[in-house]
């Protein structure tokens, strides 16, 4: 790892392997064939999804390009969960008319389901996702507050009651409902909400269903945060006293839970240096790697030392990326002074780092993975020769 060029990211598949084993055990105990579909927008890398397929998990995707990816992965049709507002036609036809569970999210896909295959549309596994307002049941845990999430059918402004009509009018299957919440907290109460919502909906217009999908949305491997058997326990208290698991089976679609605590940063400090007020250590990395939105106000993270100062003085350093903006600034360390070359390690940083880091002065680092040992290159850093050279001007 010494020799390795700074800045990488770094999947440790052992931990990996641990968390999903972990989820599967406690999922598997309460549900025994129950679906769990890794969510491809959280880390799209092909090593990752081929990962996840090897340990028989279902591709979770929320656009026709997620989809067309899951494919190319060779993910079979009927192991899709097929999510989101952004299905273009053709995809979701397909997918309909081949058995994948596709949740629907607008109104134009309602009127889609009419051009599908007639036979087709007999077999499919078709669930309506449910907008509710999850800042009514937890207050200031919703991402939008009072501004409502936007994603599904509302069950208070009527047009999840329209949507089922749909269904019912032109005697298409109702085969699940879809309930995934982002929320700020990952609290149980969320969890609470969504299977309280479930049982208010199911009985209200007396659906027969073969699913319920709760979604994504859970910590994984963070201390001190609810464990996977937490919240399963708190969803089957809930369902189990209005669902028959035998006929009504349950979907769960991490991301973030696992593969945001698999994944680390390693950076090397390239300069220490004072200014008038302050003194900085210089990383080759950025936090736009591992922060894109710029929200993180707390870093998990080891330093590994070159080199022990001998004389030990005790000065605030501000850790700050390569970038030239300002606010690319990490964290304060003042217990010893750092030194160039030595490095820092990003801990937990899997989640929608990747997919949304943004190639903003230097291309995206390499991506290795650490097996039993062992350390391989899953993707390589485009070197400048092959960047957006499409359309250059000759
Ligand atoms: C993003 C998303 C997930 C995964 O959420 P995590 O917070 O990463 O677990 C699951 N389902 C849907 C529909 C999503 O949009």
């Amino acid at each position: 790892m010494n020799e390795m060029k700074t800045p990488y990211f770094l999947i440790d598949s052992n931990q990996l392997d641990e968390l999903l084993e972990d989820m599967k055990n406690s999922f598997y105990s309460f549900w025994s064939n129950g679906i769990i579909g890794y969510s491809f927008k959280t880390n799209n890398l092909c090593s990752v999804i081929s990962y996840m397929k090897d340990k028989e998990l279902f591709a979770e995707v929320v656009s026709s390009d997620e989809y067309l990816l899951a494919k190319k992965c060779n993910y079979p049709i009927n192991q899709i969960i097929f999510n989101g507002p952004a299905k273009r036609k053709k995809e979701f036809i397909e997918a309909v008319d081949n058995g994948a569970i596709v949740n629907l999210e607008t109104k134009r896909e309602l009127r889609w389901l009419l051009d599908c295959n007639k036979e087709a549309l007999k077999k499919s596994k078709l669930g309506i996702r449910v907008n509710f307002c999850i800042e009514d049941y937890c207050p200031n845990e919703s991402q939008c507050g009072e501004e409502d999430g936007r994603f599904g059918f509302s069950y208070e402004a009527g047009e999840l009651k329209e949507a089922i009509l749909f269904f019912k009018e032109h005697k298409i299957k109702i085969s699940g409902i879809h309930l995934h919440c982002s929320s700020k907290t990952r609290s149980l109460n969320i969890y609470k909400a969504i299977s309280e919502v479930a049982l208010k909906v199911i009985k209200e217009y007396s659906l027969d269903l073969n699913y319920i999908d709760v979604g994504g949305g859970f910590f994984g491997g963070v201390e001190g945060k609810p464990t996977f058997k937490d919240y399963f326990d708190t969803i089957y208290k809930i369902l189990s006293k209005d669902v028959d698991f035998t006929k009504t089976n349950i979907i769960i679609e991490p991301g973030m839970a696992l593969i945001g605590a698999s994944m680390n940063y390693v950076t090397s400090v390239i300069d220490v240096k004072k200014t008038k007020n302050n003194t900085f250590a210089v990383l080759d990395g950025s936090r736009i790697h591992i922060d894109p939105l710029m929200r993180k106000s707390m870093y998990t993270y080891d330093i590994i030392r070159k080199k022990i100062n001998l004389v030990n003085s005790k000065v605030d350093q501000i850790l700050c990326g390569f970038t030239c903006m300002e606010n690319d600034r990490f964290f304060k360390i003042s217990d010893f002074m750092l030194n160039e070359t030595d490095q820092i390690i990003f801990k937990k940083v899997g989640a929608y780092t990747i997919s949304l880091s943004p190639q903003f002065i230097e291309l995206h680092p390499d991506i290795y993975i650490l097996k039993d040992g062992q350390i391989e290159l899953v993707q390589s850093r485009k070197e400048i020769e092959n960047f957006r050279m499409e359309g250059v001007y000759k």
